[in-house]
């Protein structure tokens, strides 16, 4: 299942795209995410496009001007569709091909090919979209350290529920207001109820937080009442993606018994706009977590040898902060944390598993997200909520201001990337959001 590592990955390859040879590119020819694209100030329809250095190869550009001739009719027209899910829904194969011919377009044996005119677009000059059309959003909570460190807060004596270690737990989330990158958040409000107050009241949330995640996208779809395998699991996950997911905590605390998060989280939902191939991640896979002496084994379902021993990602993710006042300042934003995906307990292939177990069907552009992704490390906390205790204990900025939560004004933003020795780095660019004040 997880995809190999070929010539594409090569980390000899050069691009005639200059800035893609940068050695702290987000983006050199070994990663070749894909997303969705309109110039600036047009009105065009969107496209899919490549991200390469700091520009975008338009695929519509690539097709007219015939470069994808090689590549199957029906891969050529979902490489100029609006959105990626008729790529997405032709599967990993399809996905494979077309990486391989991108690889080709973009690399350079040292004479530079003159491009075709208008096949690059600067990224400045793109407005980036929402990869895919999203039918289905489903949140889950699959780092033990994220779901302990928020257990304690509630019940220190009894941080995780019993199901924890034997079900990937996870909420229905709302796909309708996922947005991409650079959308701005408004601060929701909602009905919340203090400890010390007897009745709710209506009114601007006060302890608004964001949650580090990463998301993946699904690929090809599974029937209706038809179960995908562990051990075909990652041949339905297309690519992945980084996840905010904003949260309105003092909302979540007044509504989540018992049927779990719901207006808390619906408001916003951003994502990244570069969707990452699991293919162009194939040199960054590790084992699974490892689980502690004398936790259970994942029911014979959840657990194949391929997925223990590669099942991981060994994604670095950081969250950054700017307040208003920083930016007034000219300062550069602060990194509240940086952990990485590797200590995550349950895998991808064990969430889409699992989501499917019992027939239900996921459909192409369909997002999964992992949950909150904290370490076992100080400093790798995913949330305000962990990283200040509930708001206990304030980070301090540069500039002397204080956070127990976000302040209208606040810039939060996530990045992930890879890194290994003997391959080119292969980075996720930003997921950035800026909290608006309520009307
Ligand atoms: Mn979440």
């Amino acid at each position: 299942m997880n995809r190999s590592i070929d010539a594409t990955h090569d980390p000899n390859l050069r691009s005639w795209v200059e800035s893609a040879n940068q050695k702290d590119t987000d983006f050199p020819i070994q990663n070749l995410p894909f997303g969705v694209f309109r110039r600036r100030g047009n009105a065009e329809p969107s496209r899919i496009g490549v991200a390469i250095g700091d520009q975008i190869l338009d695929l519509t550009r690539c097709r007219e001007a015939g470069l994808l001739q090689e590549l199957s009719q029906e891969l050529q027209q979902a490489c100029t569709a609006p959105s990626l899910n008729p790529l997405m829904a032709m599967g990993s194969e399809a996905s494979s091909a077309l990486r391989r011919r991108l690889s080709e377009l973009l690399r350079t044996d040292g004479e530079t090919p003159p491009p075709e005119e208008g096949i690059l677009i600067p990224m400045p000059e793109a407005e980036l979209l929402l990869p895919a059309t999203i039918g289905d959003y489903t949140d889950f909570y699959a780092s033990i350290f994220h779901a302990t460190n928020i257990g304690k807060l509630f019940r220190p004596d009894n941080p995780l529920f019993p199901n924890y270690k034997y079900v990937p737990i996870a909420y229905h989330g709302r796909a309708s207001s996922i947005v991409p990158s650079s959308t701005p958040v408004k601060h929701p409000k909602g009905q919340r109820k203090r400890p010390e107050e007897a009745t709710p009241s209506f009114g601007s949330c006060q302890l608004l937080d964001y949650e580090l995640e990463v998301g993946f996208f699904v690929g090809a779809g599974n029937e209706l009442g038809q179960p995908v395998a562990i051990a075909n699991a990652e041949e339905h996950i297309f690519g992945l993606c980084l996840v905010n997911d904003w949260s309105a905590r003092d909302i979540q605390a007044w509504e989540y018994q018992p049927l779990g998060p719901f207006l808390s989280k619906s408001f916003t939902t951003t994502i990244s706009p570069w969707v990452v191939t699991l293919e162009a991640l194939a040199p960054f896979r590790c084992s699974a977590f490892q689980r502690a002496e004398g936790d259970p084994l994942p029911l014979p379902y959840l657990s194949s040898p391929q997925d223990t021993s590669l099942g991981g990602i060994d994604l670095t993710l950081e969250v950054l902060l700017r307040s208003q006042q920083m930016r007034d300042a000219g300062m550069q934003p602060f990194r509240l944390s940086l952990g990485s995906f590797q200590q995550m307990y349950w895998t991808i292939a064990q969430m889409l598993t699992h989501h499917t177990s019992n027939g239900c069907n996921l459909r192409p552009g369909d997002l999964l997200a992992s949950g909150t992704v904290s370490n076992v490390q100080e400093g790798s906390q995913g949330c305000l909520l962990e990283i200040t205790q509930r708001g206990t204990s304030p980070v301090g900025l540069p500039t002397g201001e204080v956070r127990a939560f976000l302040a209208d004004g606040d810039e939060v933003i996530l990045r992930g990337y890879c890194e290994k020795e003997g391959y080119a780095r292969v980075g996720f660019g930003e997921c950035w959001g800026l909290v608006l004040p309520t009307d």
